[in-house]
């Protein structure tokens, strides 16, 4: 009998077919809304997960000395971590110990994470790597809306838009069964445009590129407001009823003429005058960012600038129009709902907010002034361990660091520095064989839990297939370790009864779960919290308007100099997710390993043919691969992908000051024939 079931990778959360208990096969589940039974390449290899040889079925422990690995019981492993825990609780107190969690985790993982930290550690210092993900878009839209639902909508409302605008997205090549809404789209008439310093398989299918220098997308956004309010097709009705703050943001464009954005961005003034007729003439336009324009150190204000350009043109609320974000990892959205994250509690509230942490203390049985305070950001955190003032102790669920952390040379050393690294994987990652103890863990396919894809559509992996002996689920280790810590507090290991203290915990909150049940999720294909679409008819703010904001172009950290002429940016390949710990152990997956890519102008300056090394380095580190000449690159920006160790080695650690966010999207670089 088949399982229907979700795939191990991205913010889709594409839905499939299992079959087979030992060595599952996947099938198209067609009745699934989101990708209705297509797959990319990485969900059609998605089983060959298992029976790969270097799955971990035992406990293992690290000799510091000798560096040897050796198999030890669950008792011993995890006695060993609650030592390590509390000798570093007695040495620098309760945030003496860290945890880092991740945005592939279930819904009920990250919730158990974050009571784990505030409850059975008492730790402030928890944080995940979606902080690297889109907590810019995050960070934005709950200073703008007063929510972050990362999209307000169904993703297939996409093809009901007029003008669709991609800043910083290559979903052709990320998550392909989306592109079918923008086929969908075009056919009905519609227009993509896509802003990107390369023209990757989504730009091919756009009416209209443009190729910002990046780091710039934000200017690009000021010059277009500039050119609607000036053509008066802004809607002023609108801006009055629904929004606060117009002057201002009005008044602050008044300087970007089109000529002064062709200067910072290198796009030709008549493509911004273009884009901005395109707009002014539309009547659904709609702008979805990702990656590209939130990984930045201005990610934050980027992203409040492509709202108001949606606001001041009356969209955002109207079906097939509007702003959302592009959600990367497979629980990007609901990985930040449920409190791994440094100042939040279940239900997307503010750890300092006294009515949350009542309702929540409630939930647990804590006394509230018991939970401890805001905790640092996700690099922040990296930064200060092993330092006197930081943690010398963590715990990692669900993240590769050293392939994945900007600085990863730096964060590399950090991690090196402490007293005890604890890693729960399915395999020798690379963070992982640095640790003192690795925890093996059940996976996808062996477990149940929810996950909420990027349309706030929480949907229900369901077990499937019978883990190895030898490997326990995320929420059993938890559930140890609270034990062993002495913990009052239950912890229970039932994924279900999880989800449903979880909704408790939540209820009340921004992201509310207390009405999503599993049975409800198996019923209706996935279950939207807060609603199938938001903001129809206010905004979450008291007042029900949304806040326009002004913000300025500031540039990237780092521009190019002498020693540092090109642009550095990074992104993802077809085949391959994230820090690749999965996808680059899937023999179905090529795996070629990373590439520089760059512009034929810059390679005859070098020297340099396709196939041949060059060396890339930045003021943090430096890496060697293979040239790819491409004419679809500006001439002064090279990229790599980061799904191998070395890409992350060079970028820059500059972090945004709302979101926290680094700027894994642009640095400055040298490039030479190796
Ligand atoms: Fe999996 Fe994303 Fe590919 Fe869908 S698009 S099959 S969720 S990796």
């Amino acid at each position: 009998m088949a399982t229907e079931t979700h795939c191990p990778y991205c913010s889709l959360q594409c839905g499939m077919r299992l079959t087979g208990r030992r060595a599952p096969e996947v099938s198209a589940w067609e009745e699934f809304p989101v990708n209705e039974g297509a797959l990319c390449r990485k969900g059609w290899s998605a089983a060959g997960l298992y029976g790969g040889r270097e799955r971990i079925t035992s406990p293992l422990v690290r000799d510091r000395e000798t560096g040897e690995w050796s198999a030890v019981t669950w008792d011993d492993a995890l006695d060993r971590v609650v030592d390590g825990f509390r000798a570093a609780q007695a040495a620098k107190g309760p945030d003496g110990v860290a945890i880092f969690g991740g945005g592939g985790l279930t819904n009920e993982k990250a919730y158990a994470l974050g009571k784990l930290a505030r409850v059975a550690l008492g730790t402030s210092q928890i944080d995940y790597n979606g902080r690297w993900c889109m907590s810019s878009a995050a960070s934005a839209g709950i200073r703008a809306f007063g929510l972050d639902r990362g999209l307000p909508f169904p993703l297939a409302d996409v093809e009901e838009a007029d003008v669709l605008v991609l800043v910083g997205s290559n979903l052709a090549e990320t998550m392909p069964p989306a592109a079918r809404h923008l086929d969908r789209l075009r056919e009905r008439g519609g227009r993509v445009v896509v802003v990107d310093p390369r023209r990757t398989p989504t730009a091919d299918r756009a009416d209209l590129h443009l190729q910002p220098v990046p780091g710039t997308d934000l200017a690009l956004a000021l010059g277009l407001l500039h050119l609607l309010v000036a053509g008066g097709a802004v809607d002023e009705a609108y801006l009055a009823e629904r929004t606060t703050g117009w002057e201002q943001v009005r008044d602050s464009v008044a300087a970007w003429w089109p000529e002064r954005v062709e200067r910072v961005t290198g796009i030709d003034a008549h493509e911004v005058r273009a884009l901005a007729a395109m707009l002014a003439g539309s009547p659904r336009v709609m702008v979805l960012t990702a990656r590209g324009a939130e990984q930045h150190s201005t990610g934050s204000d980027t992203v409040l600038a492509w709202i108001n350009v949606a606001l001041a043109l009356g969209m955002v609320g109207r079906r097939g129009a509007g702003y959302g974000c592009l959600t990367g990892q497979g629980n990007g959205q609901g990985g930040r709902e449920h409190g791994q994250k440094a100042d939040q509690l279940p239900g997307y509230r503010r750890i300092d907010d006294p009515a949350a942490r009542a309702h929540v203390a409630g939930v647990w049985g804590v006394e509230p002034d018991s939970l401890p305070g805001p905790g640092r950001s996700a690099y922040e955190l990296l930064d200060a361990l092993g330092t006197p003032d930081g943690p010398s102790a963590l715990l990692v669920l669900g993240s590769n660091i050293v392939v994945s952390a900007p600085n990863a040379t730096h964060v590399t050393s950090r991690l090196e520095s402490l007293d005890l690294l604890v890693v729960c994987d399915i395999v020798m990652s690379e963070t992982a064989a640095l640790a003192d103890v690795v925890l093996p863990v059940t996976q996808w396919a062996e477990e149940t839990g929810t996950m909420t894809n990027l349309e706030g559509r929480v949907v229900l992996r369901q077990k499937a297939i019978t883990p190895p002996s030898g490997v326990r689920s995320d929420l059993d280790v938890i559930a140890g370790i609270a034990e062993r810590l002495g913990s009052t507090a239950s912890f229970p290991t039932d994924p279900e009864e999880v989800f449903a203290e979880l909704g408790r915990a939540s209820e009340g909150g921004p992201a509310d779960y207390s009405a999503i049940t599993y049975d409800r999720i198996r019923a209706e294909h996935g279950v939207f919290w807060g609603g199938e679409r938001l903001f129809g008819e206010s905004f979450a703010h008291p007042d029900g308007r949304a806040r326009m904001l002004a913000v300025e172009h500031r540039g990237a950290a780092e521009q190019p100099c002498a020693d540092y002429p090109v642009h550095l940016t990074t992104g993802r390949v077809l085949a391959q997710y994230q820090s690749g710990a999965q996808t680059r152990r899937t023999r179905s997956l090529p795996d070629d390993g990373p590439f520089v890519e760059l512009h034929p102008l810059l390679a005859g300056r070098l020297g340099v043919a396709t196939g041949q090394s060059v060396r890339v380095a930045t003021r943090r580190g430096q890496m060697t691969a293979p040239a790819r000449v491409v004419a679809t690159i500006r001439p002064d920006t090279v990229f790599v992908p980061f799904h191998w160790v070395g890409a992350n080695r060079l970028t820059n650690d500059a972090l945004d000051p709302a979101s926290r966010m680094p700027e894994f999207k642009v640095c400055a670089a040298s490039v030479a024939h190796a």
